[in-house]
């Protein structure tokens, strides 16, 4: 019975994105009027409500995930195994909540998906089977920061003298005053907003995000400046490496050297060096073939720094929502997040590995097994199957991009003169305009106007972009570089 009702929603699901990446205006207005605007007293039937579901409201979803077209965010999609294990997840319903090793094997299971994932990522698992799954990357951005802050504080009264609690304890004021300084700041160069967000979050502010950048390249450090903001005495700072720019896909980093200097330079000022990789982390992956060594540089030496942020629901394909977070400090978390006076929350213990409570070192306590997806879909593809999927998505971005820098219409964006660089620097986001500035102003609500795929809307160097991310396990490099390239011809009337 329940398998049928999946069958027939899944049957759904590849009518409305073949039908268009998304819903028909009438579409939408069916399922919002549809919608009661005030609780019934009687509940209605269960059939009556799946109906109304399937009917009304589903056929105004978009193909984001389901449609291998949908290039706007980044979505990634669902791989069938994942989408099973979801399934799974939700039938069951377990809380990954504590590990209480004789009642479930739940938390053993997130434990050891996150060990899959750190070796997916060539990460020793002797210094990164750490951290938790979280909701995303914002989230994780979110522990990072937080590890962060107590880190280079704990640095600060090291250097100091001082015997001084955790922030997680004493809160971020009384700490900054016992230790006569004015605050925290990160330094990046293009952050994500979201870690300008978890800023806020945390008490460090939005303002004192701060991009330390190079005047000739928007996304390397400026190594001069960024010593000098260490190297200051009333702040503290945390280091964000862009690993992955959500416009350009472009990295921050071009190989261990960098790496390597902004370790050394961390060390020796007590930073917290922490790495937003929720999609370039995926880069390591690669083989070391010359097509993708460009791009497999952007990651390499992430394993020098501190804690790292990767996205589930992006590259990884599975369902929202999914991020995870690693960290080479192991004890760090339960200082910011550990569940006050709750006794009757901690595990017991087995032979096994020790297995932190998750409510301890991550935002929740009641929580979603978010891990088994992972795990699946990690099971079921293996390094190869994900590399492989990888490398179609880096392809198609590449195609395009070639496309666009031989068109007479577009603008291939960061601009150049060389084809050749533009390619090799290419990760899985194509980032250009109009030449006609009429057509660019509306060009991305042009393009998903023809609902045969979807862009998002961006801005560079101060004028509107777009931005095609290319994030699903379905691509196809040659029927979808087909349909690309036609609807760009089709918006500029080539
Ligand atoms: C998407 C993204 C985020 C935010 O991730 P969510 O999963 O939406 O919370 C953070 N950083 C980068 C680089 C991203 O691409």
């Amino acid at each position: 019975m329940q398998d049928q009702f999946l069958e027939n929603l899944w049957k759904v699901a590849q009518g409305s994105w073949s039908s268009g990446v998304l819903p028909s205006q009438e579409s939408l207005s069916r399922a919002r009027s549809s919608i009661p605007t005030k609780l019934p007293a009687a509940g209605a039937s269960l059939e009556s409500v799946q109906q109304h579901i399937v009917n009304d409201i589903v056929p105004a979803f978009n193909g984001g995930s389901l449609s291998p077209n949908y290039y706007g965010f980044i979505t990634g999609g669902v791989t069938p195994a994942a989408l099973f294990a979801d399934n799974i997840v939700s039938t069951y319903d377990q809380n990954v909540q504590v590990h209480l090793p004789n009642h479930s094997i739940v938390t053993d299971v997130e434990y050891h998906a996150l060990g899959l994932l750190a070796d997916l990522f060539n990460l020793d698992r002797s210094q990164w089977h750490n951290g938790t799954f979280t909701t995303g990357a914002t989230a994780s951005n979110i522990l990072g920061l937080a590890c962060g802050r107590e880190f280079v504080l704990q640095k600060a009264a090291e250097r100091k003298g001082c015997v001084m609690g955790s922030v997680g304890e004493h809160g971020l004021f009384e700490v900054l005053q016992a230790l006569d300084l004015s605050g925290v700041q990160v330094l990046s160069t293009l952050p994500h907003s979201s870690v300008v967000k978890a800023a806020g979050i945390l008490g460090i502010g939005r303002t004192n995000v701060r991009n330390i950048c190079r005047a000739d390249n928007p996304l390397q450090f400026d190594m001069v400046a960024l010593e000098k903001e260490l190297a200051r005495t009333d702040k503290v700072s945390i280091i964000s490496v862009s690993c992955g720019e959500v416009n350009t896909g472009r990295f921050a980093t071009s190989g261990m050297e960098q790496l390597s200097q902004l370790r050394k330079l961390c060390d020796q000022y007590g930073a917290w060096l922490h790495a937003d990789g929720a999609f370039g982390i995926f880069a390591r992956i690669l083989d070391d073939s010359p097509e993708f060594a460009t791009i497999k540089k952007g990651s390499e030496g992430i394993e020098l720094l501190d804690s790292i942020t990767g996205d589930g629901h992006k590259l990884l394909n599975v369902p929202y929502d999914c991020g995870f977070f690693f960290s080479r400090h192991p004890d760090l978390a339960a200082c910011v997040f550990q569940n006050a006076n709750a006794a009757y929350l901690t595990g017991g213990a087995t032979d096994g590995p020790s297995i932190p409570s998750p409510l301890n070192i991550g935002i929740e306590n009641s929580r979603r097994f978010r891990a088994l997806p992972v795990y699946a879909s990690l099971l079921c593809y293996g390094r190869d199957g994900y590399r492989d999927m990888l490398e179609r998505q880096i392809r198609l971005a590449r195609a395009i991009y070639e496309w666009i820098f031989d068109s007479p219409a577009y603008t291939a964006l960061p601009q150049t003169n060389s084809k050749v660089d533009l390619v090799d620097q290419t990760f899985m986001s194509v980032l250009f305009r109009a030449k006609d500035d009429t057509l660019n102003e509306q060009l991305a609500s042009k393009i998903n106007a023809t609902s045969r795929m979807f862009v998002s809307g961006s801005s560079w160097d101060g004028a509107p972009a777009t931005r095609i991310a290319i994030s699903n396990w379905r691509v196809d490099v040659n029927r979808d570089a087909a349909l690309v390239t036609d609807v760009l011809a089709q918006v500029a009337q080539l």
